[in-house]
Formats: C-alpha cells, structure tokens, sequence
C-alpha cells in the first residue's frame, strides 16, 4: 500500500430499508473510502438495494446471515437497533462494529438505557421495573395516572407503549404485551418533542446538529421543524444535555436523541436511537453535511462535519393511508426549495413511512410561512391507491 492512501472498505448494514438506503447513497459519494455496500434485509428489492446496495437477504436476526455479513465486510453499522448484540459481538473479530455491540445492548433495553443515564445524572422522567402486576400496582401508587407502560425491547413507532389512563385500563395494558418485558414511566405534559441527532467519530471527535422541533401523531413522526422555535436557553440546555449524553456513551456513529420539554422548561430524554433517525433527515438539504455522510465520517474516523444549519427547514413525512393497503399512485413535485425524496416501497400500508419531503427556506421565508406552503402541498403528497 502506498503511503498516505487509505484503502476503501466494504460496509455492511443490518437492515436495508429507508436509513440503510440514505446511508448507501452517502457511501457512493465517499468511493474514495467507501468500495462497495452489503445489506442484511428480509424484504425482496429493499429500498437500500435499489440505489446500489448488494444485499444479503435473511432475517436481521438471523445468525449465520450476521456471521456471513460480518464476513464479508470491514466494517459493520446498522439502521435499526433490534439487532442481536450477542451475536454481534461474536463477530467483531472479522469487522469493525460501530456503534459498538456493547452500546447497542444497553441502548436496544430501554430500562437499560433510562436506568445508563439516570446513573449519569442524565435527566429522565421516572420509572420503574415491571415484572408482575403487582409491580405495576405498586407502581401506579407512586405514579399516579396517566402513566405509561412500555415494552423494554424491540418497539418503535410507539407500538410498545400502551397509555395507562384509569384503573380499569390496567388490567388490559398489562394482557397486551403478553409476557413482554417491560417497565412503567410517568407521562409527561410535554409543552414540546425536540430532539438533537449527535455524532462521535471513533477517534472521540462530538458534534451535535442544531435543535429540532418534532411533532407526532398516532406515536408516528410526522413533521420535524428545523430549528425548534423554543428560547436560546432551552436550545443551549437540549444541547449540552446531548453532549453529556455523547460524552458517557461510548460508540461511534449518530445517535438520535429524543427529549421533551417539559411545563417548567426542563429538558427530559425520552430515548436514543443508535443510528440515523428520521428527526435528522431534514439535513440532506439544510445541512453542509447530512446525516448519512456523518455517520459514515464518524464511524470511518474521518473528521466529522459541519452541522451549522444553513437554512431553517421543514421535514414531513410521507406515511401510507390509513383506509388501504396496496400499490399507490406515484408522487410529482416540481417547485423549487421542495425536495421530494421516495423509498422506493411499492405497497402502500397505513402510517408506512412511505417518503418524505423537505421544505427548505431560501429567501429568508419564515418556519410559519413554510408551515403554509405545507399546508398547501398536503393534497400533492397525499398517497391514492394506483
Ligand atoms: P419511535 O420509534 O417513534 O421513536 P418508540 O416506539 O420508540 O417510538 P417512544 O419514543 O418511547 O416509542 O414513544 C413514542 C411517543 O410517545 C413519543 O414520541 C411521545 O410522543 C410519546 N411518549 C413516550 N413516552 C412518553 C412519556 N413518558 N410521557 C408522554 N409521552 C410519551
Ligand atoms: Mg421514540
């Protein structure tokens, strides 16, 4: 090897649907350090595979599939955070691992995870270990209602939470998660859902992306607004609450970190994600660097980013129809500062992410007159069945 030229590796990917896509399309712009992309997906034609990504198709859990992966590949990152961390471990001998499989384990637990930051005096709201029913009685004396009773592992888009209102709701939240592990955590009347997407480069390098303003509904990010509208203090107390976050984590790569503002203008985390998150895809246009090109650069070791906003911007996400499951009428826009970006999932299901857009201010457009032109696209995103 000559001196000074860095070899490009090969990177694998557990999972290969929208994240795993949007990284792919970062490493084709880095061949210089980046040769070649294997997924590990399930689904026939992922969307990462549609822009380049060789892919492995198996279960992301499937064992023999990680090992042969891992095999193939110098370096191994993922997009979704219910991979085996056992088995992820097993195979750090043959690749590089970011984030590592021992942050993974205590991330993908969300007990773990609240229970990591309470001991690092990272503020959480309060909660408490479920096991029978008796815990949670004995919980809910001490949390009072609304409270809500969430699965430990393997949730997302609010599926493992179920919003414990009255004493009658609980005999029923503790049936649906059917021998689950779980635990119990006291609702929050957030004023606001914020979340700041920070990056660690192997070598110890922190850089975290302005504040954001995330918005959900039925549990579903819909809409993120770059920069949150909330005071200079608050952005200032989000933000160093996610360098501490980053400081104690160990692991490289992006983390998403979701927090609330709560009532009294405290900040609260309500989880971290290992891995590129939606709330950060507004970077791919506001952004010198996105998201996808971070976390390559993070887990590369390469000098991250910056992550200055350069222009305010709207993130809505483009979800299935909740009245069909099927194929869907393709989507056209065409005006400009409006980015259309589509995953390539040809059946349509209800709250599928789907896409997304990003309304970008160029001219000096204000958050409240984006929010306008959003309004007024709404019809032209809409998903029909075809
Ligand atoms: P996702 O994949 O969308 O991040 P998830 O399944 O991992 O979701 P959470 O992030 O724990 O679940 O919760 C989903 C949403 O439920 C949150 O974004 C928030 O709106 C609401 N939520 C979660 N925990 C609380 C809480 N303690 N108090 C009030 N609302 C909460
Ligand atoms: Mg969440």
């Amino acid at each position: 090897m000559i001196e000074g030229m860095v070899m490009a590796k090969i990177l694998g990917i557990i999972g290969g649907g929208q994240l795993g896509m949007m990284i792919t399309e970062a490493a084709k712009k880095m061949p210089e350090h980046i040769s070649k992309v294997i997924v590990l997906d399930p689904t026939e034609n992922c969307p990462a595979s549609q822009v380049g990504a060789e892919q492995i198709m198996a279960d992301f859990k499937d064992k023999n599939a990680i090992i042969d992966l891992a095999n193939k590949s110098d370096i191994i990152t993922y997009e979704i955070e219910s991979g085996d961390s056992t088995v992820l471990k097993s195979v750090e001998k043959n690749a590089e691992i970011n984030p590592s499989p021992e942050t993974l384990r205590v991330i993908q637990d969300k007990f773990l995870q609240k229970s990591f930051l309470k001991e690092n005096n990272i503020p959480v709201s309060e909660f408490i270990e479920i096991e029978t029913i008796k815990d949670l009685e004995n919980g809910l004396k001490d949390f009072g209602y609304p409270v809500l009773l969430k699965a430990r592992r393997d949730a997302y888009d609010g599926r493992g939470n179920f919003k414990i209102s009255s004493e009658k709701d609980v005999g029923k939240a503790f049936d649906y998660f059917k021998g689950q592990k779980l635990f119990l955590e006291k609702f929050i009347q957030f004023k606001m859902e914020v979340s700041v997407i920070a990056s660690r480069n192997t070598k110890g390098q922190i850089k975290t992306y302005p504040l954001v303003e995330n918005i959900h509904e039925e549990n579903i990010l819909r809409e993120t607004i770059a920069p949150a509208r909330v005071s200079r203090e608050i952005t200032k107390k989000a933000e160093r609450i996610a360098e501490r976050t980053m400081r104690v984590l160990r692991g490289a790569g992006i983390f998403g970190i979701e927090m609330f503002v709560t009532q009294n203008d405290e900040i609260l985390i309500n989880e971290i994600a290992p891995r590129v998150h939606n709330s950060g895809h507004h970077t791919l246009q506001s952004s010198k660097t996105s998201q996808f090109e971070q976390h390559l650069r993070a887990i590369l070791g390469l000098d991250l980013g910056d992550t200055e906003l350069i222009h305010p911007t709207i993130m809505y996400n483009i979800l299935g129809d909740t009245s069909f499951e099927g194929k869907y009428l393709p989507l056209k826009i065409s005006e400009e500062n409006i980015f259309l970006k589509m995953y390539g999932k040809e059946i349509s299901k209800p709250l599928r992410k789907l896409g997304h857009v990003n309304l970008v201010s160029k001219e000096g457009e204000s958050i409240e007159q984006l929010l306008k032109k959003l309004e007024s696209l709404k019809e032209k995103i809409t998903i029909k069945p075809s």
